[in-house]
C-alpha cells in the first residue's frame, strides 16, 4: 500500500527511529481512564511518549493513545526537520496532491453490518472522572458537502450512547457543523465515516483549519509527496484511506438533538457546550489485527499540539504581511490555546505592539501577547520569561484591550468577552547592555567533552 502507515507500521518506524518515545504497557489493563491518567502522569514528569496499551480488558484491540504528544515526533513522522515544521504549510496547502481509489485495502479486511458493529464492546475510553461517559476522541469525521460533493476532514468528541448510537459536539461554524445544517435544512440525514486509526499525515491534515472547499486529503497527499490512497466505505457514499485501522459508518440526523457532555476539553476544564447532534451507526469495517487510537483530550500536549503548526503557519503568514520582521510564533502549552509567544527584529518603537494589535484582532482566542526580540527562542518559555524578567517595564511595555469578542470556553470570560493583554518584552532600540557571551571554540570544546563524558 505505498508508503502509508497504519498504526502497526507506525509504531514500528518509531521504534527503529525514536526507540525511546514508545511506552508499551504489556499487563492487561481497564479500558477506562487507564490511558488517560499515563499520558498525564508522564507529562508532570515532562514526558510524552506514544502509549500503547497492548491488552485491555473486554476488547481484541489494542489502543494507541499520544501519538501526537511530541513536536519532535510529528515531525519525524512527516518526514522534516522540526525547525521547518510550521513553514511547510506553505507548500503544502499550495500544492495539493488529489487521491487515488485503488480496489481494495486493508480497512476492508473485515466488513461490520449491523449487530457485528456494537460501540459498546469498542475499547473506547472514559478519559476524565467527570465526563459523561466513554468517548471516541481520535476519530477522524469524513463527510462529503451536500452541493459540491467535497469531502471534509475534521474532529468531533463523540459520545457513545448505546450500541449504534453517538451523542456529537460540532465545533459550531466549522466546515462540518456547515455541512450538516445545509443537509438538515433540506430534511436530509448527512452520511459520515468515522475513520480510527490512519498515517499520522492524515491526523495532522485533519485538524488543519483550511479555506472552504479544501479537502484535508489533498493536504495530506502534499505532506507525503504521494496521493492518499483511498476505499469506499461499505454502506454509505463515503471514500476512507484504505490504511486505516477502523471505519465506523453513519449518518447525522436532521433535526435530533440531545444532551452531550459534559467532556473535558483543551482548556483543562469540564464543559457541557455542546451542538447536540446525533449521530446513527449502521456498521463499518477494519483490519482484521486493527489498533484502536485514542487522542488524549483535556489539556494535554497532544490534543493542543494537533492542529498547532497549520495554525502557527496561518497567524504568521498573516502577521507578516502587514509586519514583515515578525520571525515566528509560538503557542505554548502553558496558554493553552489563549496565549503566544511573538519573536521580531525590531526596526521601529512601537512596532511590537503594532504586531501584538494585530494577532489580537486575527486571532480571537488568544488573551495574551507577548513580544520578543529575534535573540530569543520563542519555543523555549524560560527564555521568554527571561526576556520579560530583564527587558520589560510593566508602565511602557503593556496595553490591555477591554471587554474583546473571545472563545466561549475560556472560563474567566464574561459575556462572551474578555480582556486582552499585550507585553512588550523588547530593547528599546537605544539599548546598551551586552548579554555575555561564550567564545565559538570553548564551545565546541564543551559539546565534545560533553557527548565523550555527558552521558550520566
Ligand atoms: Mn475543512
Amino acid at each position: 500500500m505505498g508508503q502509508w502507515r497504519g498504526i502497526r507500521e507506525t509504531l514500528a518506524f518509531l521504534e527503529q527511529h525514536l526507540p525511546g518515545d514508545v511506552l508499551r504497557i504489556p499487563e492487561e489493563v481497564d479500558r477506562d481512564h487507564i490511558g488517560t491518567a499515563l499520558v498525564f502522569e508522564l507529562e508532570q514528569d515532562g514526558r510524552s511518549p506514544v502509549v500503547v496499551l497492548e491488552r485491555v480488558r473486554g476488547s481484541d484491540l489494542p489502543v494507541v493513545t499520544n501519538l501526537a504528544g511530541s513536536r519532535t515526533r510529528m515531525a519525524c513522522l512527516i518526514g522534516v526537520p522540526l525547525p521547518e515544521l510550521t513553514a511547510r504549510w506553505g507548500d503544502w496547502l499550495t500544492r495539493l496532491v488529489p487521491t487515488r481509489t485503488v480496489g481494495r485495502g486493508p480497512v476492508q479486511e473485515v466488513t461490520l453490518s449491523g449487530d457485528a458493529l456494537d460501540l459498546t464492546k469498542l475499547p473506547i475510553p472514559w478519559h476524565f472522572g467527570n465526563d459523561a461517559g466513554r468517548y471516541i476522541t481520535g476519530g477522524i469525521v469524513v463527510a462529503h458537502d451536500p452541493d459540491t460533493g467535497v469531502p471534509n476532514l475534521s474532529y468531533a468528541r463523540m459520545q457513545v450512547k448505546g450500541p449504534h448510537r453517538l451523542g456529537v459536539s460540532f465545533h459550531s461554524r466549522g466546515h462540518l457543523w456547515d455541512y450538516v445544517s445545509r443537509a438538515e435544512a433540506r430534511g436530509r440525514n448527512l452520511e459520515v465515516a468515522i475513520v480510527i486509526g490512519v498515517d499520522p499525515i492524515v491526523l495532522v491534515a485533519a485538524a488543519a483549519r483550511t479555506r472552504p472547499g479544501v479537502n484535508e486529503y489533498e493536504i495530506a497527499g502534499a505532506m507525503r509527496g504521494a496521493p492518499l490512497e483511498v476505499v469506499p466505505c461499505a454502506s454509505i457514499g463515503v471514500a476512507v484511506p484504505a490504511h486505516a485501522e477502523l471505519v465506523i459508518e453513519g449518518e447525522v440526523l436532521a433535526g435530533v438533538r440531545e444532551d452531550e457532555g459534559p467532556f473535558g476539553e483543551y482548556t483543562g476544564y469540564c464543559t457541557g457546550r455542546s451542538t447536540r447532534h446525533v449521530i446513527q451507526v449502521h456498521g463499518g469495517m477494519r483490519r482484521r489485527d486493527a489498533i484502536y487510537l485514542d487522542v488524549t483530550p483535556g489539556y494535554s500536549s497532544e490534543h493542543l499540539l494537533l492542529g498547532r503548526s497549520q495554525k502557527e503557519h496561518a497567524v504568521l503568514t498573516k502577521l507578516r504581511e502587514t509586519v514583515p520582521s515578525v520571525v515566528s510564533v509560538h503557542y505554548p502549552k502553558s496558554g493553552t490555546h489563549f496565549h503566544c509567544y511573538v519573536n521580531l527584529k525590531k526596526e521601529f518603537e512601537g512596532q511590537p505592539k503594532h504586531a501584538a494589535t494585530l494577532l489580537l484582532g486575527l486571532d480571537p482566542y488568544v488573551k495574551l501577547v507577548i513580544v520578543v526580540d529575534d535573540d530569543v527562542d520563542v519555543t523555549r518559555e524560560e527564555d521568554v520569561l527571561w526576556a520579560l524578567a530583564t527587558r520589560f517595564q510593566a508602565d511602557r511595555g503593556t496595553f490591555v484591550i477591554p471587554d474583546m469578542f473571545c472563545n466561549l470556553l475560556d472560563p474567566s470570560s464574561r459575556n462572551g468577552t474578555s480582556a486582552k493583554l499585550a507585553l512588550d518584552a523588547t530593547r528599546p532600540l537605544d539599548w546598551r547592555f551586552e548579554r555575555h557571551t561564550i567564545p565559538d571554540t570553548a564551545r565546541a570544546e564543551a559539546q565534545r567533552l560533553l557527548a565523550c563524558f555527558g552521558q550520566a
